[in-house]
């Protein structure tokens, strides 16, 4: 049978490569920091999710060390039989704790939280209301479950509020958002999303994945940004992005939510629990959190330097409030010869073009973090300036 199926994937695999889109990966043999080393060069990073630079923080990797020294190396358990230890507790109050939530249950993977939130929730009596952008694991995990769909356009509140009222007949109705999207780096308008779900008697829903220790005065997500404190039914995150980067997921929200999902949420239950070395260093992460916003603050301010020398130079920036800057070049060929010639600068930026963006919205993602010193962020810029006149 393989020899049929050999040569359907040579095929498949032959068209992704002649429509461009083949995914290549760069080896990086540093740690993940603001500096990186990708084929003998050092170059500078601003394309990682490492927004409060806490990949490689000296702290976070003791608190690491210790955790494996002291709680051992692996769990060899899911959560229910014999893979819950004193620290995965403690890491979930933490977490409530920092979003102002009632409870919080942990996963392997924030693809694993959304894939697993829907389907113990709801049913084909329910309805489920997500927007056109959100994160394939959202999409996923609505595909789990039987409820009742409907999209609405990227944060278009007349078609959330269509939607809303189409799904009257439905038993409950949860609406779905990214809080930060990924592409443009734009915040969906919780407030407004609130009101409409009060409203037209709804839940609510946010992935924080981008939005979560960058979003809001100390970073603390939607809630805070928006002061949406208690209006927001569920909220999932990740410990692979602002957190640490290392690993894993959360849900968080309403008690009988989090109750429940321990007791039916598939990912959850036949899944392994997260390693030691991970809750202790993300227990590390949300005391350092809670101790100082220095790092946020350090992050809002190389976001602003970097937007506002941008904008100065002429470059056509997305308008962001978040850690994602989308430098726009329209052209997807011009896209990827920007980003390859500007890493000969010793910049590594990702260019996304359709499908990843719409057609014709070509450009360049850069992500700021708390690591990028001011000097990181001139040569970053300075090199925009060069290669702009180059390609
Ligand atoms: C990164 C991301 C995820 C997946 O998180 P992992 O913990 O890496 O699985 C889910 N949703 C959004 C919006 C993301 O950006």
């Amino acid at each position: 049978m393989y020899k049929d199926l050999k040569k359907y994937l040579e095929t498949e695999l032959q068209s992704i490569e002649d429509a461009g889109l083949y995914k290549k990966e760069r080896i990086i043999t540093s740690s993940q920091s603001a500096e990186i080393e990708v084929g003998g060069k050092t170059v500078l990073n601003f394309c990682a999710n490492n927004y409060l630079g806490l990949s490689n923080n000296a702290r976070v990797i003791e608190a690491a060390k210790k955790a494996m020294d002291t709680h051992g190396f692996g769990m060899s358990s899911v959560r229910f039989i014999c893979g819950t230890q004193d620290i995965h507790k403690e890491l979930e109050v933490a977490v409530s704790k920092y979003f102002g939530t009632d409870d919080t249950i942990l996963y392997a993977a924030c693809f694993d939280a959304n894939g697993g939130v829907f389907e113990p929730l709801f049913s084909e009596q329910d309805a489920i209301i997500s927007d056109s952008l959100n994160h394939a694991s959202i999409i996923d995990g609505v595909r789990l479950c039987k409820a009742k769909r409907y999209r609405y356009a990227n944060a278009d509140m007349n078609e959330l509020e269509n939607c809303l009222k189409e799904a009257q007949t439905q038993r409950f109705r949860i609406v779905v958002t990214d809080g930060v999207f990924s592409m443009d780096g734009n915040v969906a308008p919780m407030d407004k999303i609130c009101d409409l779900a009060e409203k037209y008697n709804a839940l609510v829903m946010v992935d924080e994945c981008h939005s979560a220790g960058v979003i809001g005065k100390t970073g603390r997500g939607v809630n805070e940004l928006f002061n949406v404190y208690g209006r927001i039914d569920i909220h999932t995150g990740t410990l692979g992005k602002a957190f640490g980067g290392g690993i894993g997921g959360f849900t968080t929200g309403r008690k009988e939510i989090i109750d429940l999902l321990r007791q039916r949420s598939r990912p959850y239950l036949f899944s392994n629990s997260i390693p030691p070395t991970i809750a202790g260093a993300s227990l590390e992460v949300f005391k350092m959190l809670d101790e100082s916003d220095m790092l946020h603050t350090v992050l809002v301010e190389n976001v602003e330097y970097f937007r506002s020398k941008m904008l100065a130079a002429g470059f056509d920036i997305k308008p962001t409030q978040s850690a994602i800057c989308a430098v726009m070049l329209y052209d997807a060929k011009l896209s990827q010869a920007f980003a390859a010639k500007i890493l000969d600068e010793g910049i590594y930026v990702t260019g996304f073009y359709y499908p990843v963006v719409p057609q014709g919205q070509a450009r360049i993602r850069v992500q700021l973090s708390a690591a990028h010193k001011r000097t990181h962020l001139d040569k970053c810029i300075n090199a925009f300036i060069k290669v702009r006149y180059e390609v």
